[in-house]
């Protein structure tokens, strides 16, 4: 039996691929600190024989002994209200985080795959965003302790790669949705949905005419899992081009919910990207992989869990006080 190591496998996109590994039949290890993971999206896994959970930071010395296959490096704070509330930990976990994950890769003989982002992209110039450009990044912007350290990451990926021949491969992903996200993580569509149950108003940011290009998390983990076990060590962008502007998101989520609360708007954050959308054109070509959910039917899913949580959870909103952060 084959053995992985997730990395940040109690958030979001960790937890998926822990299910997507235990389905293929891997052993299982988890591993996270819940600085901002959640052991709830684990705790179906946690009873299972191929599953083992290790509260453990990774910018410390990994110690797992025995044999070792396969790295998910996905531990990172992923929100911009999480960069702006721990940007010291954000910066780590891309630099010595993903150097702990690199060297054990290279002492076990492990493939690793790390999570990159459409935001090394930055606010970008180029338009849908292609694996070849550079980007456009505010280096001391509020973002720019993730993009920087996300962009880091890439360099000493590819080092590793090119200096000591370790299997690696680099994930770009964009945007993406789906049942786990934290309800308060400040991020737009748990934002609006979270303000839609309570009864609030839906704060766009800016005039609304930024866009971005939703995925649902099914359709990523199946591109992640995909280039995994592919050969391209190139970075490899996975999202959904299915572009729309956050003013017509913020409809389409009033028109979901039946909410008869309105729009209301906000100051834009500093560095906000104007646009984004990810050329998949390489992923189609060496993964043969697009995207199979539509935002309609992927909204109608993410709304369902949402809907599940108590209330007690729908009143934790970290999101007011995003607007408190950006005031000071
Ligand atoms: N946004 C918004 N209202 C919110 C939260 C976010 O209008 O309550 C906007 C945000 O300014 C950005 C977009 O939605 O333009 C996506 O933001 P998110 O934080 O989800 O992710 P990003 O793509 O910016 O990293």
């Amino acid at each position: 039996m084959e053995r992985v190591l997730i990395t940040g496998a109690a958030g979001f996109l960790g937890s998926h691929l822990c299910d997507r590994f235990i389905k293929e039949g891997f052993q299982v290890e988890a591993m996270d600190n819940l600085i901002t993971g959640d052991l709830k999206n684990i705790a179906h896994l946690r009873e299972h024989p191929h599953f083992t959970f290790h509260q453990h930071d990774v910018t410390e010395y990994i110690d797992l002994p025995g044999e070792l296959d396969h790295i998910l490096h996905f531990a990172s704070p992923a929100s911009p209200i999480d960069y702006l509330k721990i940007p010291i930990q954000t910066l780590k976990v891309g630099s010595l985080g993903v150097h702990n994950c690199l060297g054990l890769a290279k002492h076990k003989g492990a493939r690793v795959t790390i999570a990159s982002t459409s935001e090394i992209y930055g606010d970008p110039e180029v338009h849908p965003q292609h694996e070849e450009y550079f980007g456009h990044v505010n280096t001391i912007g509020p973002r720019g302790v993730y993009d920087e350290a996300k962009r880091f990451q890439e360099s000493i990926t590819m080092a590793y790669h090119r200096y000591h021949g370790v299997e690696t491969r680099i994930v770009r992903i964009f945007n993406t949705y789906g049942p786990r996200m934290r309800l308060n993580d400040g991020r737009v569509l748990p934002a609006f949905i979270g303000q839609a149950l309570r009864g609030e108003d839906l704060t766009v940011f800016g005039d609304g005419s930024q866009t971005r290009s939703f995925c649902y998390v099914d359709d990523l983990i199946e591109g992640i899992y995909r280039l995994h076990f592919s050969d391209e060590t190139r970075p490899v962008n996975v999202g959904n081009p299915d572009e729309i502007t956050i003013g017509d998101f913020a409809e389409e989520i009033m028109a979901l919910t039946g909410t008869d609360q309105k729009v209301v708007y906000r100051d834009l954050p500093e560095n906000d990207p104007k646009q984004r959308r990810p050329d998949i054109g390489r992923a189609m070509e060496v993964l043969d992989w697009t995207p199979k959910v539509g935002r309609a039917e992927g909204l109608k899913r993410t709304y369902a869990y949402f809907k599940t949580l108590s209330t007690e959870e729908l009143n934790k909103s970290e999101h007011k006080d995003f607007e408190a952060f950006k005031k000071n």
